[in-house]
C-alpha cells in the first residue's frame, strides 16, 4: 500500500560550515581575531534535508513524522564527508543517494557572523557538489516515488533544469529556493509549484532594485511578474519584516516577521522557512491540492525561522517541531 505521508526529496548541496563570530565584518586589509569557531554540517540541500526532518516530528526520532524526507548529493571521501551522512541519519534522513565520490573534497562554506547585527557573510566552495550531474535526477528511480522535490541552486544548473523538466512530466511538485541567485532559463518557471526567494534573489531575478521591495505595492509587481512566468506560489522572505507571498489564484498577504526576537545568528534562518513551509505543502499536494492554506503556510514557517535566528549554527539551530507548536 502507498504510503499515507509525504514523500519529501531534496536535490542539492552539502557543505561543511566553518563559522567564524567576529565583532565587525573585516574591513579590506584587516585582520580580526574572532570571538569564537565552530564547525558545522551546512549546505543549503542538507540545510533544508535537515529542516523538514526536524520540523517534522518532536525531538524524538521513535515518534512518527509528517513526512518522509530523503536526500539526493554528493560529499568527498574524506571525514567532512562521512560527518555530513552521519548528520543526515541522525535527524533520520535517507541518505541512500549521497554519493561519496572517490578523489573528490566535500564543499566548503566559509561564514562570517557579526556579533552585533547577527548578519553573515558566506563564500562556498561547491567540491562535490559541482559533480552533481543530469545523472542523479534519475538515478535510483527517487523521483518516481518523489511527492515534492525542493532545490537550491548550490549543484550545476543544468541538473536543477533536467530535475525540473522531469518532475513536471511525472507531476511532482517543486519548489525551488534559486540561492544564490543566477539568472536562469525563462522556460523554468513554468515547472515551479512553489519559488521562495529571500530579497536579494526577488530583486536580481525579478531584474528590479532591492530598494522597490521596500513597498507592498514593489513586492505585488514582483510576485506578479514570477506568476506570469509560470509560478504558481511567490514567497519573498524579507529577514526582519517577516515574508510576502502571492498565489496565481490571487491570494496574496504580508505575514510580519515574529516580535522581540534577538537575533543571534541568521544563518539557516530561510532553510529552516522552506522546510517548514514544505512540510505543508507536500500535505496539500498528498491531499491532491485541493486546498492550499499558503497563508498558514507561511505563518508556520515564519514562527519556525524566527526560532533559528536566536540560535548559532544552521542545522543545530533549526527547531524541532515541539520548539514551535
Ligand atoms: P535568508 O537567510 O535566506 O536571507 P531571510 O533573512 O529573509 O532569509 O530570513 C528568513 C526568515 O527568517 C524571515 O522571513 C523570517 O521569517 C525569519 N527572520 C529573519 N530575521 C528575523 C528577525 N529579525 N526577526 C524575526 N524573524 C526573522
Amino acid at each position: 500500500m502507498a504510503s499515507q505521508i509525504p514523500q519529501i526529496t531534496i536535490l542539492g548541496s552539502l557543505n561543511t560550515d566553518l563559522v567564524a563570530y567576529v565583532p565587525h565584518h573585516p574591513l579590506p586589509g584587516e585582520t580580526l581575531t574572532a570571538t569564537s569557531f565552530l564547525t558545522s554540517p551546512g549546505g543549503k540541500g542538507s540545510n533544508q534535508a535537515v529542516a523538514c526532518a526536524k520540523l517534522s516530528r518532536p525531538r524524538s526520532l521513535s515518534s512518527t513524522p509528517s513526512a518522509h524526507v530523503s536526500m539526493v548529493g554528493a560529499v568527498g571521501s574524506d571525514s567532512n564527508g562521512d560527518l555530513l551522512l552521519s548528520n543526515l541519519t541522525n535527524y533520520g534522513i535517507d541518505s541512500t543517494l549521497v554519493s561519496k565520490l572517490p578523489g573528490k573534497k566535500t564543499g566548503i562554506a566559509m561564514i562570517v557572523v557579526e556579533a552585533e547585527t547577527g548578519q553573515n557573510r558566506i563564500i562556498i566552495s561547491g567540491e562535490a557538489n559541482h559533480e552533481v550531474d543530469e545523472s542523479y535526477v534519475t538515478k535510483g528511480g527517487w523521483l518516481e516515488k518523489t511527492d515534492m522535490l525542493i532545490m537550491q541552486l548550490e549543484i550545476p544548473m543544468g541538473t536543477v533544469l533536467k530535475a525540473v523538466e522531469e518532475a513536471k512530466g511525472k507531476g511532482v511538485d517543486v519548489l525551488l529556493n534559486p540561492a544564490p541567485a543566477k539568472k536562469m532559463p525563462e522556460g523554468v518557471y513554468k515547472g515551479l509549484k512553489h519559488l521562495v526567494v529571500n530579497e536579494t534573489e526577488a530583486a536580481i531575478l525579478g531584474g528590479v532594485e532591492e530598494r522597490e521591495l521596500d513597498t507592498i505595492q514593489g513586492l505585488e509587481r514582483v510576485g506578479k511578474g514570477f506568476v506570469e512566468r509560470g509560478v504558481e506560489n511567490f514567497i519573498a522572505t524579507l529577514g526582519g519584516r517577516g515574508v510576502y507571498y502571492l498565489t496565481r489564484d490571487g491570494r496574496s498577504g504580508l505575514v510580519e516577521a515574529e516580535k522581540g526576537v534577538k537575533v543571534v545568528d541568521t544563518t539557516g534562518a530561510g532553510d529552516t522557512f522552506v522546510g517548514r513551509y514544505a512540510l505543508d505543502a507536500a500535505a496539500a499536494k498528498k491531499e491532491g491540492n485541493k486546498e492550499f492554506d499558503i497563508e498558514g503556510a507561511v505563518r508556520r514557517a515564519n514562527k519556525a525561522a524566527a526560532v533559528t535566528v536566536q540560535r548559532e549554527g544552521a542545522a543545530a539551530s533549526i527547531p524541532w517541531r515541539d520548539e514551535v507548536e
